[in-house]
């Protein structure tokens, strides 16, 4: 079995300005940007991302994704962003269906599964987000609510773009909340991930796919969770917006 390279992404949401987001980055090239344990991918806001992309462009290690896409290539969609113009700031990877956007802008399974096609066909590696709320953990229900996500939200898919997706497993409960799945936790829900995907698809794609954690990732407990066998990465939000705290978490965890 080939190992699954860990993939660190920070997801900056509605913070730092374009001023802002250049001192961030010059810090982090400083510290990791030749990193090579894992690969490191940070999302900017649009409007950070011209800025970003121009100062990463000389680094090859630190790699560029962003928050949200339309899923169509154009036409009248005001306030949207298609994937061709995040291609031409070179852009790689797109976070698809965060559960903010599932909670504040009605994104539901059907619009994730076709945001998530029109990302792999114009060679973007979608992100793609899913998790249960702290109602339906104190119900049992993760599972059917993970089920259920992956099920419609994959409808169509093949082996071979199931492969070049990357999952972060983030119980809501656990965004922004400071509360942390337990590494037994999480790992059990990696597993339930990666158990559903050979089911569907080829346990071959299975094994290839990487899943991240997200959720109240910090330096502390990086490691712990990084080090469980399902847990290829993680997503990492309000930890991702400080240099010294985001490097942390990257060398705790791949170190
Ligand atoms: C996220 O935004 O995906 C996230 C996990 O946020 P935080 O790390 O702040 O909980």
């Amino acid at each position: 079995m080939i190992p699954r390279k860990k993939i660190i992404a920070g997801n900056w949401k509605m913070n730092k300005t374009q001023a802002e987001a250049r001192i961030l980055v010059a810090d982090l090239i400083q510290e990791i940007g030749r990193f090579d344990d894992a690969e490191i991918v940070l999302c900017p806001p649009f409007t950070a991302l011209a800025a970003v992309s121009e100062l990463l462009n000389s680094v090859t290690n630190i790699r560029l994704g962003a928050q949200n896409m339309h899923e169509a290539a154009s036409g009248a969609y005001t306030g949207e962003i298609s994937a061709g113009m995040l291609r031409e700031l070179y852009v790689r990877y797109v976070i698809i269906g965060h559960s903010e956007r599932r909670q504040y802008f009605h994104e539901d399974n059907a619009t994730i599964n076709r945001k998530t096609k029109a990302a792999l066909a114009a060679e973007l590696r979608p992100i793609v987000c899913i998790g249960e709320t702290l109602p339906e953990r104190e119900a049992d229900t993760w599972k059917k609510v993970l089920e259920t996500q992956l099920h419609e939200g994959l409808a169509g898919f093949t082996d071979k773009e199931i492969a070049d997706i990357i999952f972060a497993y983030e119980p809501v409960w656990a965004i922004g909340t400071g509360k942390t799945a337990s590494p037994a936790q999480a790992e059990e829900a990696h597993q339930f991930i990666r158990k559903t995907l050979a089911n569907r698809f080829s346990s071959a794609a299975a094994e290839k796919v990487r899943i991240q954690y997200g959720g109240s990732v910090k330096p502390e407990n990086a490691k712990e969770l990084l080090s469980k066998p399902d847990i290829d990465g993680a997503l990492v939000g309000g930890a991702s917006l400080d240099a010294r705290g985001f490097t942390a978490i990257i060398k705790n965890a791949c170190l």
